[in-house]
C-alpha cells in the first residue's frame, strides 16, 4: 500500500491545504468564520472558490456539487461543471465564491413534511464551512445545510448545529462558573459502523433484499450464530480485499477508519472510527455508508446495512459514542483528579443522568424506524426502553452521595463534593454491559440504539439538546447561588435522588427488567408507532424551541416525514411479501405439490403403498398453501389501506396492528413449507445460501 499518512486526506481540502493555498488574510477570515461562526465576506468566498477550484482540478476532478443531507437519511448531490463559455467557442474552468456559498437544487422532491409544497420547489443549499470540502468520483463536494426559502431547515444538518450551539451556550455557562479555562465546547462522537456483506449474484436473485434491504421470508439455517465462532472470528480473503479497499478511500477523504472486525452474526462486519467533532462524525458516517456500498460492488458484495436483514441471526447497530470537550482538549465527562474538576464531573455526569431520565422518549424516536423496530427489544440489542448503565462502582459512589453515606470503596470516604477526590474506579473492562442503551464507558456516553442504516445526526441532536436543556437549568440555578460550594452539593444530591430510576446495571434483555422499569415509571414504547405522537408534546415544543433547535413548525415536519416513512416502508415490504408469495412461493410449492401428487399416484398405480412421509408432506403443503393464500389476500388489502392512507396519523397504528402481524402470518407458513419443500423447487436462495457464501 501507498504512503498512508501521505495518502490520509489527499482529497480534503483541510486547514494544511488552506493555508498552503490561501493567502494569509483570507485563511484567516476563514478560520474565523469556522471557529466562531463569523459570517463570511464574498470577496473572500471568491479567493476561497478559486483556491478549491485549482485544487480540485489538479486532483482530476471536473464538477463541483453541494453535498447535503435531505431528510431521507441519505446525502444528496447535484453536480454542475466547472466548464465556462469564454465566449470565443472556448471554454474556461470557473468557480465562484456565490456558487461556493449557495446552491439552489430543484427541492420539489425531498421530503419536506409540508414546509415547502411542492409547486415551489424552492430550498437553497449554504455552505457548511466547519466541514472541510473534498472530492469524490472527480466532484469537488462542499459539505452543506439545505433550508427553504423561509429558513426552516429542511435537512438533517441545519439542526445538528442548531443543538451543537445550544450544548456550548450552556456548558460554557457551567465552566465559567467552575473557572475553567476554555473559549468553545464541542460534543465529539465516534459511530461504530455494523453492517452484512453477501455475494452478490445471490442477493440478486431475492426480490426482498433488492426492494427493501431485508429478507421477508426464509426459514433458519441449521447454523446461525450459536456456535459464536464468528465474532472476532478470522476474515475471510474476499472480505478482507473489501475492507482494505474500503480503508484506503475513507483515508483519502480524510475519514479516520480505524478498527474492523467480524462480528457476532455469519457475515456480519463493523467498522469504527476515531472519534471527532458531532458534524464532521456525522458527515463521514454518511461518506462511509455510501463507500461501504460502492466499494463491496466492487468485490461482486453486496454491503446491507438495513437493521434487521435476516431473522434468528443480530441484526446491525450504530454505536453512538458521545462525550463534550472544551477547545484546550478537556474531556468533561473524563472524572478528574483534583477536587474541583470531580465536582464538575459530577456535574455534567448529573446534567446527563437528568436529560436521559425526562425525555426518554426523545431518545426512543431519535431512533425510530420501521428497520430498527425489528432489532430494538430483540434479544440483541438494547431494548426499546431507556436507561442507563454506569456501572457497579460509580453507581456506588453516587449512592453514597445521595444518601449521605460513606463509600466504602478502596478505603472508606465520606464524599464531599469540591472537597474529595472521587475515589478510583475502575473503568468496567470486563463487565461492558451491552445489554444497555446508554451507557457509561470511563469517559464517554455510549448510545446503543441507532440503527445501523440511520444517520446519526438525529441521536446527535437529541442527545445535544437535552444535555443543553438540564446543564441550562443547573447553570440559573447556580449562577444565583450564595455560596456556589453548597448549592453545587444540594443541586448534585438532589438530581441524583429525582433521577436514578434510570440508572440501571443488570441485564437489558431480561423480562424482570420490563417489569422492574414498568415498576419505575420508565416509558416503554416498542414501535415506531408508539414513539412518534410524543414528539410534538408541549415538553418537547417547549424544549426545542428555547434552544432553537427545531421550531414548533420544524418539529412537526419531521413528525410528519417519520411517520409517512414508517408506513411507506412497511406498506412496501407488505407489498414485496405478496409479490413473493404469489408469483414465487405458491407457484413453487404448488409444483411440488403436483409432483407428490404424481408420485402417490404413479405408486399406487405400481400397487404399491406409498410412503407416510410423501401423504404427510403433501397434506401439509396443502394446508400451508391454503393459509399463505388466505393470509395473502388479507395482507394486500390491508398494504394498499396503508397505502392510501399515507398521510393519516392513524396509519402508523394500522401498519403496526394490521399489517405487520398480518406479514408475520404469511412469513410463518412460507418458511414451514420451506423446511419440507425438495430443494430444486425453491425459487430463491436460502438463508444458508446467504450467510455461508465463499
Ligand atoms: P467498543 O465499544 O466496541 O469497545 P471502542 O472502545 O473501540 O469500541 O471505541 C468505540 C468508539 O468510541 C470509537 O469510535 C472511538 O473513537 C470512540 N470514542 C473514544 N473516546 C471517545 C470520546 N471521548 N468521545 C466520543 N467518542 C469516543
Ligand atoms: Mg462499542
Amino acid at each position: 500500500m501507498n504512503n498512508i499518512p501521505e495518502l490520509f486526506g489527499s482529497l480534503v481540502f483541510n486547514r494544511e491545504v488552506m493555508k498552503e493555498r490561501l493567502p494569509e488574510e483570507v485563511y484567516k477570515s476563514l478560520k474565523h468564520t469556522i471557529q466562531r461562526g463569523d459570517d463570511l465576506d464574498i470577496t473572500v468566498a471568491n479567493v476561497v472558490a478559486e483556491a478549491m477550484k485549482n485544487w480540485a482540478i489538479e486532483k482530476g476532478a471536473t464538477h463541483y456539487t453541494h453535498w447535503f443531507q435531505p431528510m431521507t437519511g441519505i446525502t444528496a448531490e447535484k453536480h454542475d461543471s466547472f466548464v465556462t463559455p469564454d465566449g470565443n467557442g472556448n471554454v474556461i474552468m470557473e468557480f465562484s465564491g456565490k456558487e461556493l456559498i449557495k446552491g439552489e437544487p430543484d427541492a420539489s422532491s425531498f421530503p419536506s413534511g409540508g414546509l415547502r409544497a411542492t409547486f415551489e420547489a424552492r430550498g437553497y443549499t449554504a455552505w457548511d464551512p466547519t466541514s472541510f470540502a473534498f472530492i469524490k468520483d472527480g466532484s469537488l463536494c462542499i459539505p452543506s445545510v439545505f433550508c427553504s426559502y423561509g429558513g426552516e431547515a429542511l435537512d438533517k444538518k441545519t439542526p445538528l448545529l442548531r443543538s451543537m450551539e445550544a450544548v456550548n451556550d450552556q456548558a460554557m455557562r457551567i465552566l465559567k462558573l467552575f473557572g475553567t479555562e476554555a473559549d468553545h465546547v464541542e460534543p465529539n462522537v465516534g459511530a461504530e459502523q455494523e453492517y452484512f456483506l453477501v455475494d452478490k449474484d445471490i442477493f440478486d436473485r431475492r426480490e426482498d433484499l433488492v426492494v427493501c434491504g431485508r429478507t421477508l421470508f426464509g426459514a433458519k439455517p441449521p447454523k446461525g450464530q450459536e456456535l459464536e465462532d464468528h465474532y472476532f472470528g478470522a476474515i475471510k480473503p474476499r472480505v478482507s480485499a473489501f475492507m482494505k479497499e474500503l480503508d484506503e478511500e475513507l483515508w483519502k477523504v480524510g475519514v479516520l477508519s480505524k478498527t474492523k472486525h467480524n462480528e457476532a452474526a455469519p457475515c456480519q462486519h463493523e467498522l469504527a472510527p476515531v472519534y471527532s467533532s458531532a458534524n464532521t462524525a456525522i458527515d463521514h458516517n454518511q461518506l462511509t455508508m455510501e463507500t461501504m456500498k460502492k466499494v463491496a460492488e466492487r468485490h461482486g458484495l453486496v454491503c446491507i446495512l438495513q437493521e434487521k436483514p435476516f431473522e434468528g441471526v443480530n441484526g446491525s447497530g450504530k454505536h453512538n459514542n458521545w462525550s463534550l470537550s472544551t477547545n484546550k482538549g478537556a474531556n468533561l465527562l473524563s472524572p478528574g483528579k483534583k477536587p474541583y474538576d470531580n465536582a464538575q464531573f459530577l456535574l455534567f455526569l448529573c446534567a446527563v443522568i437528568k436529560a436521559v431520565d425526562e425525555h426518554q422518549d426523545l431518545l426512543r424516536i431519535s431512533v425510530a424506524t420501521a428497520g430498527n423496530d425489528h432489532r430494538l427489544g430483540a434479544n440483541e440489542a438494547p431494548p426499546a426502553i431507556v436507561s442507563m448503565f454506569l456501572g457497579d462502582e460509580l453507581t456506588a459512589i453516587l449512592n453514597a452521595i445521595d444518601e449521605g453515606v460513606p463509600y466504602y470503596g478502596p478505603e472508606k470516604t465520606q464524599m464531599e463534593i469540591g472537597v474529595h477526590v472521587l475515589p478510583t474506579f475502575p473503568k468496567d473492562t470486563t463487565d461492558r454491559n451491552r445489554t444497555s442503551p446508554f451507557a457509561f464507558t470511563g469517559n464517554k456516553f455510549e448510545f446503543r440504539m441507532p440503527g445501523s442504516a440511520m444517520s446519526v445526526a438525529e441521536p446527535n441532536v437529541i442527545i445535544n439538546t437535552i444535555v443543553a436543556d438540564c446543564l441550562m437549568q443547573f447553570a440559573d440555578e447556580l449562577e444565583n447561588a450564595s455560596d456556589f460550594r453548597t448549592a453545587l452539593s444540594d443541586l448534585i444530591r438532589r438530581t441524583i435522588k429525582a433521577h436514578k430510576r434510570i440508572i440501571f446495571n443488570g441485564d437489558g434483555y431480561s423480562d424482570d427488567w420490563k417489569r422492574e422499569a414498568a415498576r419505575r415509571g420508565l416509558l416503554n414504547l416498542p414501535t415506531t408507532a408508539d414513539a412518534l405522537p410524543l414528539f410534538t408534546s408541549q415538553k418537547n415544543i417547549d424544549l426545542f424551541t428555547r434552544h432553537k433547535v427545531f421550531t414548533e413548525k420544524e418539529l412537526r415536519s419531521r413528525q410528519d416525514i417519520m411517520q409517512e416513512s414508517y408506513c411507506k416502508i412497511i406498506a412496501i415490504e407488505a407489498i414485496t411479501m405478496c409479490d413473493m408469495a404469489g408469483k414465487d412461493i405458491l407457484p413453487a410449492v404448488g409444483a411440488y405439490i403436483r409432483h407428490l401428487a404424481e408420485t402417490v399416484n404413479a405408486v399406487k398405480a405400481a400397487g404399491m403403498p406409498v410412503p407416510h412421509h410423501t401423504t404427510e408432506t403433501l397434506k401439509r403443503l396443502i394446508e400451508l398453501s391454503d393459509e399463505m393464500s388466505a393470509s395473502l389476500k388479507l395482507l394486500r388489502a390491508n398494504a394498499e389501506h396503508a397505502q392510501r392512507n399515507l398521510g393519516n396519523e392513524n396509519c402508523g397504528f394500522f401498519c403496526r396492528d394490521s399489517v405487520l402481524p398480518l406479514m408475520l402470518e404469511l412469513r410463518r407458513a412460507a418458511d414451514e413449507a420451506e423446511t419440507i419443500t425438495e430443494r430444486s423447487f425453491w425459487p430463491f436462495p436460502t438463508y444458508g445460501d446467504l450467510l455461508y457464501y465463499n
